[in-house]
């Protein structure tokens, strides 16, 4: 066994894995829970980042991921399959190798952010862009897995839940105590659920879950929750209202504004996408001092392009110490 234990090793207990199951593994979780002085200090609130771009992938996929592939692996499953805008694509292409299974990757033409699709595409995955939209992509990958070759491992995959829950325990092993607020993007909706079930399972108390959607769900600069139909949005909404939560719509701007004080003000680089958390805690109008855990949901070199809109391109310079001072 490795010195840095798996989640699957920690929480085996609590996840719905026997002793004959195969561990398909990369070493996932365990990310790093770190307060933001600065962001807290301009919002008036005690505010900590779960980064989950520090999995083996680069998102919090990858949780869910080693649970799916190692019930795939366990049944007897001989391929998989999922729609993805990236991150689910970049997930099952790594365990689907682990695993020695075929991956089969359908993503929307021209949505997937250049990191993710080198990232599936490295991995082995075949990748197939489908003319259409995400929610089209999903309709037929549901299809085609009734025609039983292929396994989904979207977050339809009741495993990947399972897996995605162990960030609420994490959370709680390093706090003490669940936050007040609980703030995380909202694409499909799965990872709320997960976080919401990890919480309730762990029977410690429920933080007030705010999930961020954008306001333009189907055309957003944040790829990874451009999903203009979140196929588990009545639970979502039962679960936030067990936990008193809301759902916040932020527009491109503020999640734009988010990601730039993200990365400059505290040095965590993420995707667009993952800054939703931050930018949607303006409208909870949360009393001063409250503690909130915001979920980074994906690194941000899985979408390098992205960061043409944050900053202009780096200046050039003749290799001269004066020349240099002159624009520094
Ligand atoms: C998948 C993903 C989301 C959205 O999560 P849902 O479970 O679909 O709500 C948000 N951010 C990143 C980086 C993702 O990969």
């Amino acid at each position: 066994m490795s010195s840095r234990a798996s989640l699957v090793e920690r929480f085996r207990d609590r996840l719905p894995l026997g002793p004959e199951t195969p561990i398909v593994t990369l070493g996932e979780g365990d990310t790093p829970l770190l307060p933001a002085p600065r962001l807290s200090a301009r919002l008036d609130l005690d505010v900590w980042l779960k980064c989950e771009g520090a999995n083996p992938t680069g998102s919090f996929k990858d949780r869910g991921m080693t649970v799916a592939l190692s019930k795939a692996l366990e049944e007897g499953r001989r391929a998989v399959v999922c729609a993805s805008t990236g991150n689910t694509a970049a997930s099952a292409a790594a365990y689907a190798a682990r695993a020695g299974l075929p991956a089969l990757v359908l993503q929307p033409a021209g949505a997937v952010a250049l990191g993710k699709l080198a990232q599936a595409r490295a991995l082995g995955a075949r990748v197939l862009e489908v003319r259409g939209s995400f929610d089209q992509a999903l309709a037929a990958a549901r299809q085609l897995t009734e025609r039983g070759t292929h396994v989904l491992v979207n977050s339809l995959n009741p495993y990947r839940l399972e897996g995605q829950k162990t960030a609420a325990f994490e959370i709680l092993e390093e706090l003490g105590a669940p936050p007040a607020v609980l703030a995380l993007p909202y694409g499909g909706g799965g990872n709320t659920r997960a976080y919401v079930m990890g919480f309730e399972e762990a029977g410690a108390g429920l933080p007030r879950v705010v999930a961020v959607e954008s306001s333009l769900r189907a055309e957003t600069a944040a790829s990874a929750i451009r999903i203009s139909a979140p196929v588990h949005a009545p639970e979502v909404a039962q679960a936030l209202e067990r936990t008193g939560g809301l759902i916040a719509k932020v527009s491109d701007e503020v999640l734009l504004e988010a990601w730039r004080a993200l990365a400059q003000d505290e040095g965590i680089f993420c995707e667009p996408a993952s800054a939703a958390g931050v930018a949607g805690l303006a409208q909870a109008q949360l009393p001063s001092g409250t503690r909130v855990v915001c979920v980074i949901t994906g690194h941000g070199l899985k979408d390098p392009e992205a960061v043409e809109r944050l900053t202009p391109p780096p200046v050039a310079v003749d290799p001269d110490p004066d020349a240099i001072a002159a624009v520094a």
